[in-house]
């Protein structure tokens, strides 16, 4: 089954300049932005620029340099936002994909979420 892409979703909008955002870092293929509903002290999402729904659609379409940004990207935002687990005290990257993983925006997002204990992993909702 082909992957598909929806262009009006929001993410899509804020990367053409169509609706604001509190820009942490951009960089060649990914922008990485403060959550509009921060979960904890630390909340950035961090996109590819590119049209990609989910990680795995990411993993099988998207070229070399753009899989290499973008992973910079998260670890740069992590370094950034004082979070990093060399100098920081930790974080958690989620990316939720699909119905199961409760995706809100049908654009690929790292939630890098820190800056206070999170607790354990998240208990299934059924
Ligand atoms: P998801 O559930 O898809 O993994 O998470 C989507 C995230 O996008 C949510 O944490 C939500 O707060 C955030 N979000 C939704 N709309 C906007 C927006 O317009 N701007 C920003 N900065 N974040 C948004």
């Amino acid at each position: 089954m082909a992957y598909t892409y929806d262009d009006q979703n929001i993410f899509a909008k804020i990367l053409r300049g169509e609706i604001p955002n509190d820009t942490v870092l951009e960089t060649e293929h990914s922008l990485a932005f403060r959550d509009i509903n921060a979960q904890a002290p630390t909340h950035v999402l961090v996109i590819p620029k590119g049209p990609y729904a989910t990680f795995d659609h990411f993993a099988a379409e998207a070229s070399d340099a753009e899989i290499v940004d973008f992973n910079r990207a998260i670890g740069e935002v992590c370094r950034m936002t004082g979070v990093a687990a060399d100098r920081g005290d930790g974080y958690r990257l989620i990316a939720n994909a699909g119905a199961d993983g409760v995706q809100e925006v049908p654009h690929l997002h790292v939630h890098v979420i820190g800056g206070h204990m999170l607790g354990r992993m998240l208990q299934p909702a059924r």
